[in-house]
């Protein structure tokens, strides 16, 4: 196997994520359109194209840093991010200002530290983005952790998003693993063992591998979160927990996702990413067709 070849195995394998991450979006999005909300519980598509929203955008300039770097560069990351920001992709306020900021030569080191009273945001925005990274290291769970631990700073530098964004490219690094994607249990003790424990997240991680048999999502959310804090930690437990159910399956993974509400666009990304990075799990033909392209710097398999 030559280097070339592995690059071109982990761009096809986080394209195959971004794909998935995208569909969550572009359809998850679409049912915080209150005259979509009988569709969704008749598990119905609104016409298209949907349009995806800043957890894709963001995903892409993911995928196109470690195409060019073979790793994450920092300033590369926030650069990309800052220059392809697209003010009507329903940023975070404060992401959004900050990435403005970059944009006009800011240091993202001291504008992301400085966020929320110098805490910095412990938002679910570096791990919305972060599935596709994981795709990318699935011969190496280990370096994705790292690398998605390093990925989160420009942007969110609470240990909470930092855990969230290493926990998503854990999850998804394992569904990609080369022979199948593990069962849900090994899924998330997988994750459990990559991520630091002494988090909220890891709490909610370890209620979650606790629930797993539980077959009601609704009650799972109301004890998780489903992301309507829009926090790491209300967030990415319940989207792991999910994905973890109904790996090699798109559509029950999107329709039990988005039918308990929250931070739809966002959770919907999340198990979208992680599934559609295992074998099996790529969203049906006739619902990427109806998302809008990706932009059209992104990277293409070569
Ligand atoms: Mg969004």
């Amino acid at each position: 196997m030559t280097a070339d070849s592995s690059s071109a195995r982990r761009l096809d394998r986080a394209l195959a994520s971004l794909r998935g991450l995208s569909v969550g979006d572009a359809l998850g999005s679409q049912f915080f359109v209150p005259v979509n909300y009988p569709l969704l519980k008749r598990r119905e598509l609104p016409h298209g194209p949907w349009q995806w929203t800043d957890d894709t955008e963001m995903a892409c300039s993911v995928v196109a840093v470690l195409a060019a770097h073979h790793r994450i560069d920092q300033d590369a990351l926030a650069r990309s991010f800052a220059e392809h920001q697209d003010f009507d992709r329903g940023y975070g306020p404060a992401v959004g200002r900050l990435l403005r900021l970059v944009r006009e030569g800011g240091d993202w080191r001291e504008l992301a530290a400085a966020l929320f009273n110098g805490q910095g945001s412990w938002g679910n925005g570096a791990a919305m983005r972060i599935a596709p990274l994981g795709a990318w290291y699935a011969d190496d769970p280990e370096q994705a952790t790292h690398q998605a631990e390093i990925s989160a700073y420009p942007t969110h530098q609470h240990r909470e998003a930092v855990v969230g964004a290493m926990a998503v490219a854990a999850a998804a690094a394992l569904a990609a693993a080369p022979g199948g994607p593990p069962g849900a249990e090994a899924l998330l003790d997988g994750v459990i063992a990559l991520v630091p424990m002494r988090s909220a997240v890891g709490a909610g991680l370890r209620r979650a591998r606790d629930m797993l048999d539980y077959g009601d999502a609704a009650t799972v959310a109301a004890v998780l979160g489903c992301g309507r804090r829009t926090t790491a930690h209300d967030t990415v437990p319940f989207a792991l927990w999910s994905a973890a159910r109904a790996l090699g399956d798109y559509e029950r993974a999107f329709w039990t996702t988005a039918q308990v509400g929250g931070d739809v666009d966002t959770t919907c990304a999340i198990v979208g990413g992680v599934v559609a990075a295992g074998k099996a799990g790529a969203p049906p033909a006739e619902w990427a067709d109806r998302v809008e392209p990706l932009p059209d710097w992104m990277p293409t398999p070569v």
